[in-house]
């Protein structure tokens, strides 16, 4: 078992981090204050477009592709370290161009995309001149459940007419979101998971409302957001259905696999950077005549925080490499099995941290309220907890009823 980076992984990882160091960390303060509050619309600070100019020509771009025609030819787990260090910074992962829904995507475009789709909106969003969003979740159904979707996406002649009402869609206040991806009931009668269709619509196309920006812990997630979209007798053309009618689920479930190891590795990069804050404020800060590092149980709070960061990195790094040696579907398990463990120990250390700093915590002074926030929605975002341990143990009792000769069940 051989723990070391790759050379490809450690000549990144080390660029990365001396970019984000020195470039990305010192802009966030600046990058925060400059931004209004409100719940839009809103302005992107200038420093962004800087800083992906800089990242770009130091090859540092489109980290998360594997196809080298379209990114940089990483595997899984040669991107892991990557991602992880990009989630030590909230604004990092734009700058690299590898930023959710867009990374998603994108992906889905090069695996599913025809040529003029790919002309028209890849190029674009591998520039990353433009942003793009995934509108599929609805506030009327239980969303957690893909085959639920109730919007429609009906064929009529040259023509696909969209109706229904989407929530959560990410990133579709950015000034610069340009495309969205909506799902939508194509054949009521088809098999279950044979009824939606993916269907690209320019931002800005007659009927394609944003109702509003919903706020997580009344903070808007500027200048991204996560819009209430309307769609009503929205019309594009019939060749914007990416990978023909009634793929919508399967390409659902495609787009989920690498992006949940995305958040994941992030994650665990924001759990990083607050146990690194945690420890730097319990060293430097004194009550009752001693740092607080020496108070109490906080001592047994760091190596709890260290043991479980380093368990939750090391089923990534399992489950990034069980995608590139077996695929996806033979590493659902693990995929599941790190979206339930990231995002709960993340939350964990990032609520310790925030203890630690005492008001401060709590305060934006620090980037530990909004990582909590983070941490918390992938809790709910692309499948709760309760869903992927559902998954696993069903996995598991399937693997034992053959050992046992029962029925699949
Ligand atoms: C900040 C944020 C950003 C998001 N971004 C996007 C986006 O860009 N595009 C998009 O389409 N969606 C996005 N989502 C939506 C997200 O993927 C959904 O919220 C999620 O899939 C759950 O769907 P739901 O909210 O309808 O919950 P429901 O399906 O109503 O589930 C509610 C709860 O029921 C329980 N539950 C559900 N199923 C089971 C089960 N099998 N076993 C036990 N308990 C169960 C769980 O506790 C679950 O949390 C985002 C969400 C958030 C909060």
């Amino acid at each position: 078992m051989d723990f070391a980076l790759s050379p490809k992984a450690r000549d990144f990882s080390a660029r990365l981090s001396a970019f984000l160091e020195a470039q990305v960390l010192p802009a966030e303060a600046a990058y925060f204050k400059s931004l209004g509050g409100g719940p839009g619309p809103w302005k992107v600070p200038p420093v962004i477009a800087e800083l992906k100019a800089k990242a770009r020509a130091e090859g540092l771009w489109n980290l998360f592709l594997h196809d080298p025609d379209y990114g940089a030819g990483l595997s899984n787990l040669d991107y892991a370290p990557l991602a992880e260090l990009m989630g030590r910074s909230l604004i990092a992962p734009e700058v690299f161009n590898c930023n959710a829904p867009d990374t998603g995507n994108m992906e889905v475009l090069v695996k599913y995309g025809s040529e003029p789709q790919k002309a028209q909106w890849l190029g674009p969003l591998l520039d990353g001149a433009i942003r793009s969003a995934f509108c599929m979740t609805e506030p009327a159904v239980a969303s957690s459940d893909a085959t639920n979707m109730a919007a429609t996406a009906e064929v009529r002649g040259d023509e696909v007419v969209l109706n229904g009402r989407k929530w959560w869609s990410s990133g579709v206040g950015h000034p610069d979101c340009a495309i969205a991806i909506f799902m939508g009931v194509t054949d009521p009668t088809a098999e279950r998971h044979a009824r939606h269709s993916m269907v690209l619509v320019p931002v800005g196309t007659p009927g394609m409302v944003i109702e509003r920006n919903v706020p997580v812990f009344g903070n808007f997630d500027e200048p991204y957001g996560h819009g209430e979209v309307s769609f009503t007798d929205v019309r594009v053309p019939r060749e914007n259905i990416i990978g023909g009618p009634g793929r919508g689920f399967e390409i659902a479930q495609g787009r989920l696999g690498p992006g949940r190891i995305h958040h994941c590795m992030r994650v665990i990069g924001a759990a990083e950077r607050a146990l690194e804050l945690l420890c730097e404020r319990a060293l430097t800060r004194v009550a009752f005549g001693k740092p607080l590092a020496l108070l109490g149980g906080n001592g047994d709070v760091i190596a709890n925080a260290r043991m479980a960061i380093e368990q939750a990195r090391l089923l990534t790094l399992k489950a990034a490499w069980m995608m590139d040696t077996v695929g996806v579907k033979a590493a659902m398990s693990e995929i599941s099995q790190i979206k339930v463990v990231a995002p709960n120990v993340a939350q964990a250390v990032i609520d310790q941290a925030i203890q630690i700093h005492g008001g401060a915590g709590l305060s934006d002074d620090f980037p530990l309220t909004a990582f909590f926030a983070y941490a918390r929605i992938l809790r709910i975002a692309d499948g709760p907890d309760e869903v992927h341990r559902g998954l696993i143990a069903k996995l598991e009792l399937r693997r034992h009823a053959a050992r046992l000769g029962l029925p699949k069940g």
